[in-house]
Parts: structure tokens; C-alpha cells; sequence
């Protein structure tokens, strides 16, 4: 829908480019491998050997006898793994130690288990977010029976030594659930050596497609079917093997080795950059940890005073993909529980951005990104007004000759919230189709759900030269809560399609 001068995605903990030699890989298997590895007749065993040579290729990239591994569908799903294999721990030993800065997919997994009667123990973040095994060691209780943490935090970057852990853990008769994937391909991972006992990973992490991961499970850990059906990955996983993915998956984490070579140079850039952002913005925190401490391309760094939603917007305007430290677009406007968790204040948290540079990052593209920021930091970049959702008010609504765009996602089956009162409701995603709809002549007020796209189709507009141009920050969520008595009288009033 953009056309920009340039495009740096500087969003790789996020997912990752697809490398030319996995599309071939995975379209290769479409177009010529498409039996049922689980079948018993011939065109069936190239399928199996398919997916014996990736299971043996992935097993060694992270050093792990190949039986060890199971396919899944996702990392999501790998760490849903946590509801089988908690209820198997031995009696007296079913406490958990946990990091409360995990991925959802492990919390979420934990809060269903502590539903269930088992006892989770939060371990307590030091700075920037890290864990030692000392704080392990301090936290620990007789009862505990499984230890999770991840070998690395995809929003701050932190890296954790699980291998410490892990040693810990075993002391005590107990196990080790470890999520590896932000920390496959970013820094080295071998999870025999580090002694871990469950690990899950992610192929899209590494340049792989989505919609397949692995789970990891040491030899002896015990282990319960989490998906059942079919006997696939011999009885522990059911489900049709996705062949294709798998294939790339396995081309994905060849690539691996050159992905750890790059490794310090992006280190030094990521470096390099921070030490820009300090100099164009003096006020700026990072809240990642420094150097070796943290993954090679991540900078979480919360600018005070700006919205995040907004620099994204111009960022993005000027081709630079970053994400954003809250995660307004789910439609709650909760910050992010990371972000929180190191000692941020919700406002902080919706100042902050996450910068996550590709591995190939090219000395020219980190320039580029150093001087969008700046201009865009320094206000050298011009701004559009945003309106505040509490100066949105009875006037403002209904002021003479106002155009309200209503920005809405086809791919949403409900809207949460109403429009604003004779809001012209547009695709966010083709409103370049609707150009000839939207007046030039008349003050336009861009608004959305929870003021994550406004600013960016504020700024799409700006480019194609409408002058008169206002959106409203923090979505009509926003509005709703500073003016819930304007929204219960107004919203949803005439709309136009
Ligand atoms: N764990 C971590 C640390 C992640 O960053 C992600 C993805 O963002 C996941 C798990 C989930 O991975 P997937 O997209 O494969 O479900």
C-alpha cells in the first residue's frame, strides 16, 4: 500500500525475512512430495526420508540426539507443552519457579496449571530483566519441581545462562523447561550441553516459515502426549507432519552457523546505534541489558514524553519497521507485562519501541535508520497534529465540515468498539482504493480502534498531499475511557459505509 524510499524491518524478534533457498525448499515439497509421510506405499517414503533428513538436520543445529525432537505446529505450541508435562511431576515436587517475563504462550500455559491446583513461584528480575542462577538458588523450595525460563527475552533482549540453571535444577532432583526461541540463531544454542530438559523453538525466528516449530524433550524427561489423534512423532505428537514447512525449517537451521558469524558485527551495530539514539535524544533509557548480556540486534529503549504508537507511525512513514512496548493492537491498551515487570511505569512502557535489527543489517541501512530517528525525534521530520482522546470533545466532534476516517481491519470478525458519530469507515488496509472518497478540502480527523493505525494512515495521507490532516491518539479506546459518557451518547451514530 506504501510506496517509501527505502525499507529497513528492524522487527526481527518479531519474525524474519524467508531466505530464497527455503522458499524453494518448501515449494519443492509442495510440488513434488505431497504423500503422507506416515504412509505405507512407495511415494510415501521420499516424504519420510523428507522429514527423517530435517529432524536430523534441526536435531544437529542444536546439538540434540535426533529422537529428542518433535515437530509441532509452533513455538506456541511447543510451550503449551508445559500442561502435559507438569501434571507428571513427581508427588511433592509439583511447584513451579518460573520467570514472569516469559512469552504469553508459557504464562498463559502456567496460569492453566495453577487453575488446576498446581503452585507457581515467581522468580524476581533484576535489572534489565535478568535472572542469575545466584536468584534461582535463592528462590528455591524443596517442593519445586520444574524451573522455567527462557534462554532469552524477545522484547528486552536479556539473555539468561539456563546452563546454570539447568545444573541447579538437577541438584535438586528437579527439571527444566527452557524457551530457545529468540536465542536459536542469535546466540550459540546446544541444549545437551546446557543440560536443559524441555526447549522449545520456532522456524520463522530464523528465517524459516511459520507455522512450525519444535520441542525439544531430553532423553528420560518425562513426557505426555499434548495433542492427541495419530500416531505421528512416534505416538508423542499427533497430527500430519507439515512436510513443507518442516523442509524449510530444516534449510533454515543449516543457515544457523552464518547467522552466529554475523552475530558481533550486529552487536557492534546495535551498539553503535544506542550510542546515536543517546546523542540525538540524551533523555532516552534503554531497557536492554549492555553488551554479551543481551541478543546481538535488540534495543528496547523508551523515549519519555513521546507515544510509541506515534514514532511508529513516522518511523513507519519513512520505510522503518520497529515494534511498539505495549500491545495496544490486541485491543486491551495493556502495556506489555515485560516492560512492567522491569519496573516501568505504564506510561514509560507506551513511550518505548523495540528495535530489532535482521542479521544482515548493511552499515548504509543502519544510517538510514539513525537519521530517520533523529528527524523524526528532533520534530525535523513534520508532525501532524494529534488530537488527545479528552480534546475530542462535543465540538471538536461535530465541528462544521469535519471528515472522520474510521480505519478498520477486514481480517477482525468483531469490532469492539463503535465509530465515532458520521465516521467514514475505510479499509486500513487498501485505503489507497478510496482516495477519490476522501475530500481535500475539508479538516480530516483519522481515528481507529485503539490508536495504533491512525498515525500511520495520517502519515500515508500526508504523503499523498492532504493538508488538513489530525488523528486521534489511543484510538477511539482511548476516547472511550476519557469520554465514556460522549462515547455511550455518540458513537455508532451514522455511520458511513
Ligand atoms: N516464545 C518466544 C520467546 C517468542 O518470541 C515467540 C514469538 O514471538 C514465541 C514463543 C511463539 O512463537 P510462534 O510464533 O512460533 O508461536
Amino acid at each position: 500500500m506504501f510506496r517509501l524510499r527505502r525499507q529497513v524491518y528492524c522487527d526481527n524478534n518479531a519474525t524474519t525475512a524467508v531466505s530464497r533457498a527455503t522458499r524453494k525448499a518448501v515449494n519443492d515439497v509442495l510440488a513434488h512430495c505431497y504423500a503422507n509421510p506416515s504412509s505405507p506405499y512407495k511415494m510415501a517414503h521420499g516424504a519420510a526420508g523428507i522429514l527423517a533428513n530435517a529432524r536430523e538436520r534441526i536435531a544437529r543445529a542444536i546439538n540434540a540426539p535426533t529422537h529428542t525432537l518433535l515437530f509441532t505446529a509452533c513455538a506456541t505450541e511447543s510451550n503449551n507443552a508445559l500442561r502435559a508435562i507438569v501434571p507428571l511431576l513427581p508427588a511433592g515436587k509439583q511447584a513451579i519457579l518460573y520467570n514472569p517475563l516469559e512469552h504469553p504462550s508459557v504464562l498463559e500455559s502456567l496460569y492453566w496449571l495453577r487453575e488446576r491446583g498446581f503452585e507457581l513461584i515467581a522468580l524476581m528480575p533484576g535489572d534489565k530483566g535478568r535472572i542469575t542462577p545466584a536468584d534461582v538458588g535463592t528462590a528455591w523450595r524443596d517442593d519445586v519441581g520444574l524451573l522455567v525460563c527462557m534462554a532469552a527475552n524477545n522484547e528486552i533482549g536479556a539473555i539468561h545462562d539456563v546452563a546454570g540453571m539447568a545444573g541447579i535444577a538437577h541438584a535438586h532432583g528437579a527439571r527444566i523447561f527452557s524457551d530457545m526461541v529468540q536465542a536459536l540463531g542469535k546466540i550459540p544454542v546446544d541444549v545437551s550441553a546446557s543440560g536443559v530438559d524441555y526447549a522449545s523453538f520456532s522456524a520463522h525466528k530464523i528465517h524459516g516459515p511459520k507455522g512450525v516449530g519444535a520441542l525439544y524433550v531430553r532423553e528420560g524427561a518425562p513426557f505426555a502426549p499434548f495433542m492427541l489423534g495419530g500416531h505421528q512423532e512416534s505416538g508423542l505428537r499427533a497430527g500430519t507432519e507439515s512436510l513443507h514447512n518442516i523442509a524449510g525449517f530444516a534449510v533454515a537451521a543449516d543457515g544457523i552457523a552464518r547467522l552466529l558469524s554475523l552475530a558481533p558485527a550486529l552487536r557492534q551495530k546495535r551498539d553503535a546505534f544506542a550510542a546515536t539514539l543517546k546523542h540525538i535524544a540524551p533523555d532516552c533509557v534503554f531497557n536492554s541489558p549492555c553488551g554479551d548480556e543481551c541478543l546481538p540486534g535488540t534495543l528496547s529503549v523508551t523515549f519519555p514524553g513521546t507515544a510509541n504508537a506515534v514514532v511508529m507511525g513516522q518511523l513507519d512513514y519513512h520505510g522503518v519497521s520497529v515494534a511498539a512496548g505495549s500491545a495496544c493492537n490486541t485491543g486491551e491498551d495493556a502495556p506489555s507485562h515485560v516492560l512492567t515487570g522491569i519496573g516501568l511505569t505504564p506510561e514509560a512502557a507506551r513511550s518505548t519501541l523495540r528495535i530489532s535489527f535482521p542479521h544482515d543489517l548493511s552499515e548504509k541501512e543502519a544510517r538510514y535508520v539513525a537519521t530517520v530517528f533523529e528527524d523524526v525525534l528532533s520534530g525535523k521530520a513534520k508532525r501532524i497534529t494529534a488530537l488527545q482522546p479528552s480534546q475530542l470533545t462535543e465540538e471538536v466532534l461535530f465541528a462544521p465540515g469535519l471528515f472522520i476516517i474510521d480505519l478498520r481491519r477486514s481480517e477482525k470478525p468483531v469490532y469492539l468498539l463503535k465509530p465515532l458519530p458520521d465516521s467514514h469507515r475505510f479499509p486500513f488496509y487498501s485505503i489507497g482504493k478510496h482516495l477519490h472518497e476522501i475530500p481535500r478540502d475539508r479538516p480530516i480527523l483519522v481515528t481507529c480502534e485503539t490508536g495504533y493505525d491512525a498515525p500511520v494512515i495520517a502519515y500515508y495521507l500526508k504523503r499523498k498531499g492532504y493538508a488538513q490532516l489530525t488523528f486521534l491518539m489511543w484510538g477511539i479506546l482511548g476516547w472511550k475511557l476519557s469520554q465514556p459518557e460522549l462515547y455511550e451518547r455518540f458513537a455508532g451514530q451514522h455511520p458511513r459505509e
